[in-house]
Formats: structure tokens, sequence, C-alpha cells
């Protein structure tokens, strides 16, 4: 090791400060960036400009909207370690979900370069697209493409809210699954905002994840029989309204009992007139649980509930699964890695990331940055500046570790 190590903590605000107003809603300070749009194309200019100047041989757009610049040896032998994340946000999101991860990685790669170390494996930077699935509606819309687990054809028929289909917006059809690309990586490791006060509560600044629980999407639909708010008898009703309102109560105390976490975050209701009882009620389940049993015993708890209640409102209820992600068990070496620094907790996490996308394929790992508010997905998610320094030097260290002579 050299004697004059990178200023990280000089280093992160400055090229942090690069990127702060890029999509920036003046208004509420929460971002606008969503996938294939302006914020996020001058995001990639930006990435690419620092990524050359920073020594990258090769800037390869992978056909599917992600970005990856190469360092190091030409990547063709199979032992590439891949780092990065995504740009784009949810509507008025938080700056840190996403690019933290990609500043991260560009700032470790750098550290060691100003270090005097050479990259004995290829080394890449990864910039996801349209992770979040706000704009085009599939989460990981990037790393289910790249490995096959999105059909392309399927995908490039996606529309926006405006109409325009994905193929409009990348300009073509996506490549869909690149089985020799990703036969280049050896290792990929994501660095996340941590979306929750675990980190917080244990009084540490980073933190590695050990998997991510499964979770999933069920649509409820609730029937029942319109009818006029003032002239029909209480007795007489049938309001799907009441099996709805029971069932959300049901679903967040089925969930409390295991340990685990149930959301009715959507509904819809028909005709949603105030003089009406409704015909229907239509609401989203998402529920995550520590395992697949408990995910499942979670489910079938709050089926039983609104089954139930159904039956003495007079309502009909269908449960339709719309979305199920296994569990994601991170690479033990690499948990291991990251753990032999000191004092680095392990902790499992209720979010999907492309990193579990990725799992599937390549040995992969996160690493959490403390959020003080734990909020995410908001303008109130934060992260202290010496904790971002203290995530870009334990990537840098893995990194060093994993690839670096
Ligand atoms: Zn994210």
């Amino acid at each position: 090791m050299t004697s004059n190590p990178f200023p990280v903590h000089t280093w992160f605000p400055r090229l942090w400060a690069e990127i702060a107003p890029i999509g920036r809603d003046p208004g509420t300070g929460g971002y606008l960036r969503y996938g294939f749009t302006d914020p996020v194309r001058e995001l990639e200019r930006w990435f690419r400009g620092v990524a050359e100047a920073d020594g990258a041989h090769a800037i390869e757009p992978d056909g599917n909207g992600n970005l990856i610049a190469w360092y190091g040896p030409p990547p063709e032998r199979g032992d590439a370690v891949l780092l990065g994340s995504h740009f784009d946000s949810v509507p008025y999101g938080g700056g840190y979900d996403g690019p933290l991860g990609i500043v991260s990685a560009l700032l470790a790669i750098r550290a060691l370069r100003h270090e005097g170390r050479e990259f004995r494996r290829p080394v890449g930077v990864v910039a996801f697209a349209e992770e979040e699935g706000s704009r085009f509606g599939v989460p990981c819309l990037g790393s289910r493409l790249l490995t096959g687990a999105l059909d392309p054809a399927r995908a490039a028929a996606l529309t926006d809210s405006a109409g325009v289909s994905l193929a409009e917006a990348m300009g073509g059809r996506p490549a869909g699954a690149r089985p020799e690309l990703l036969g280049r990586i050896g290792a990929f490791v994501e660095l996340h905002v941590e979306q929750g006060r675990a980190l917080v509560d244990l009084g540490a600044p980073v933190g590695v994840a050990s998997g991510i629980w499964p979770h999933g999407r069920w649509r409820l639909d609730f029937d029942g029989e319109a009818n006029h708010a003032g002239t029909t008898r209480m007795a007489d009703r049938r309001d799907p309204m009441l099996t709805y309102a029971f069932t959300v109560l049901a679903a967040n105390k089925e969930a409390r009992l295991r340990g685990a976490h149930a959301t009715v975050g959507r509904v819809e209701v028909e005709p949603n007139a105030t003089n009406a009882i409704p015909a229907r009620v239509r609401g989203w389940l998402d529920a995550r649980a520590a395992d697949a049993g408990t995910l499942e015993a979670l489910v079938e708890g709050v089926r039983a509930k609104a089954a139930d209640r159904a039956s003495r409102d007079g309502t009909n209820l269908t449960v339709t699964r719309e979305s199920l992600s296994p569990p994601v068990e991170f690479d033990g070496g690499l948990v291991k890695a990251f753990r032999l620094a000191e004092g680095v907790p392990v902790l499992p996490t209720a979010a999907g990331h492309d990193a579990g996308i990725l799992a599937e394929h390549v040995p992969t790992a996160m690493l959490f940055v403390r959020n003080p508010t734990g909020v995410s997905h908001s303008p109130a998610e934060a992260a202290e500046d010496d904790d971002c320094a203290e995530g870009v030097r334990r990537l840098a260290d893995l990194l060093a570790q994993l690839a670096a002579g």
C-alpha cells in the first residue's frame, strides 16, 4: 500500500454535488429520474465522463439500457468484478437510492488507482436501467432483460403513462439475455443506501446484506352489490368496502404475528361515489417475510380471514397472485470478505434490487450505508457524507482484495 491514501472524504461530496441537481424537482426536492428520459441520459453522460477520465478502456452499452464502464485487463476471462447500481428513481424519490452505488463504485476505483494499485482482474461499473420500474411498470427492467428473466419482445411492447413503448424510448428493441456478457462476470457487488433503520439502531455506518426476503403482490377483488347509500337498510347491504377494510386490518395483524411485512398501498373503488355502496373494491397486498414458508402462511392467513369476513358480509373474494420473488441468499464468500472488516453487521433486506436478479447467475453481495431517517423512496431519504465515504472505503477494500495486485 502507498503512504498516500486517497482522500475519499474530500472527493465524495465533490462528486455527489455534480449530480445532485440532475432531475431534482425544485419544489419538493424529490427526484424525477425515470428510465430513458433526459435526466437519466444526463447522468449517463456524466458517468461516461468520469469513467473515461479515470482510465476506463471501454464503455459498453449492453443493448438493454444498461451501461458498463470497464477498467483493467479486457473482460474475457470470466473473472470480472462488477460494481454498481441504478440511476433511476421512483416519482419524487430520494437522491441516494441507486446513484450512491454508482458514485461509490467510481470513487472506489479512483481511490485504488490513486494509490497506485493495478487491477489484475477486469473491473466494471454498471449503471442498470429502470430499476424502480417507475416508467414501464417492471422493476429491475435492465437486469431482468440482461439475465433473460424478462422476454425482450414482451418488454419492447411495455408502454409508459403517455403511451410511449419501451422500444420507442430505447430507440430499438432490447437485446434480451446476454449470457456471454454475464459469463465474463465473476462477482457483482451493489452498494445501496439502507432502506430502514437497522444501522442507526446498531450505531454502524455500513452493513452487509445476508439476503433478500421473498416477496410478492396479490390482487384482492371484493365484489358486492352497488346500491343507494340512503335507502338501503344496513341489514340488506352487501358492502365490499367492509370486507376490504377488515382485510387491511387482518393483513397488518397477520404480518405482525409472524415478524413479516404486509401492506395495502393501492386501492380502487367502483363506482367510487360518496352516496353509493360500492359494487367492487380492488386492493393490492404487498407481502414480505423472512422465508418462503412464512410468506405463504401469511398470505394464506390473510386470505382465510378475508374469506370468512366475505361470507358474513355477503360479498365475494377473489385472490390473484400477480408476482412472487423467491428468497435470495447472497454469496457466502463475499459476505464473509465484508465481515472481516471490523464491525460490519449482517442484515437481511425486504426490498428488491438488481443484485437480487444478478444473484441467480453470479456470486453477488450488497453493502448498505446508514440512512439516518430510515426513510427511502422519498426526499427525506438521507446519508451522511462521512458514512458514504466509509462505504466507498469498504468497497475499495473489497475490490483491492478481489482484483488489485
Ligand atoms: Zn435502489
